[in-house]
């Protein structure tokens, strides 16, 4: 049995928006040819993705927001948020396809094919139930949490997210939930959009304490996050989740263009190690990483990497 598996397919290309947005089509090519050149698929099990069904995407998303998305794919111009996220022609297909390939990597892992999987577009955190937000038409990460919740009836989750930006479409959809174990490093929350993720935001209800948001100043490097992650480390430490999922945007890492965290792929690294241990001991291996933002083709290129690597070198 392969412990990882990574999912490669043109399929993923095409979740890119046109003319020099920052999220491009080559974000996903950057990491299949590093994939290639440096053998690493050669040592993971390779999947192709997949296409989520329109009833997966109403687990997690309003019936409005998807009949909305399919409309403006036909249309093929205009803006699925305010500003930020625009449509172009086969939208709907190239985001249900990035959710489909993160639900594929969960059955995977749920069914036992393997321990760990990668998901290299997944990791789609800003877009909110009921409308696209930051470059997320669909959110993976809340559909694959909802898909967890009533396919395979866990009711414990943790979520860790290290991309610059706040997770707020994952944070704000599961506040009130006791079920989803939400840990989050992100840009200071007054330096960065979308501007949320106070550290006094943890959760309400009966999910008081069940969410830890961490803010960083801008500039904070690997020693300041190894720091924080201690902080992270004895709050995860209280709970015994049945899944890990790992948002590892590399917009975090030094020489971003449009944000200000300075980390290198150490901390990617460490991080997936980290959770590694963390989900053997919890909950069989069972960590699904998703790619997340980042917006430095180098850096996609070293971040997830060195995320894949420390999966298949466990
Ligand atoms: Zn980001």
């Amino acid at each position: 049995m392969a412990k990882t598996c990574v999912y490669l397919g043109d399929k993923l290309a095409k979740y890119g928006f046109p003319d020099g947005h920052p999220f491009s089509s080559d974000r996903y090519s950057v990491y299949r040819d590093t994939m290639q050149d440096t053998g690493l698929a050669d040592r993971c099990c390779v999947q192709s993705p997949c296409s989520a069904t329109v009833e997966q995407l109403k687990r997690f998303h309003t019936a409005e927001h998807v009949a909305n998305v399919k409309h403006c794919s036909k249309i093929g111009r205009g803006y699925l948020d305010a500003g930020d996220t625009p449509a172009f022609p086969g939208v709907y297909e190239a985001a249900a396809a990035v959710v489909g390939t993160t639900l594929a990597a969960a059955d995977s892992i749920m069914k036992g094919d393997c321990r760990h999987a990668f998901s290299p577009i997944g990791g789609l955190h800003h877009a909110r139930r009921n409308i696209a937000s930051g470059f997320c038409v669909f959110n993976d990460c809340g559909a694959a949490i909802e898909h967890l919740f009533s396919v395979y009836k866990l009711d414990r989750i943790l979520y860790v997210d290290i991309d610059a930006h706040h997770g707020d479409g994952v944070f704000y959809s599961y506040e009130s939930d006791e079920r989803l174990i939400f840990l989050d490093f992100h840009q200071h929350s007054k330096t960065l959009y979308p501007g949320t993720g106070k550290a006094s935001e943890t959760g309400i209800g009966a999910a008081q304490g069940t969410k830890l948001n961490i803010e960083m100043l801008p500039g904070s490097g690997d020693e300041a996050f190894f720091e924080e992650w201690e902080k992270g480390r004895r709050f995860i430490d209280r709970f015994a989740p049945e899944f890990v999922l790992l948002q590892c945007g590399v917009d975090s890492l030094h020489g971003d263009p449009i944000t200000d965290l300075h980390y290198t792929d150490r901390v990617h690294r460490f991080v997936t190690e980290q959770l590694i241990s963390y989900a053997e001991l919890h909950c069989k291996g069972r960590l699904l990483a998703l790619g997340g933002g980042g917006y430095n083709l180098g850096n996609i290129a070293k971040g997830w990497i060195s995320v894949t690597r420390a999966m298949v070198d466990a």
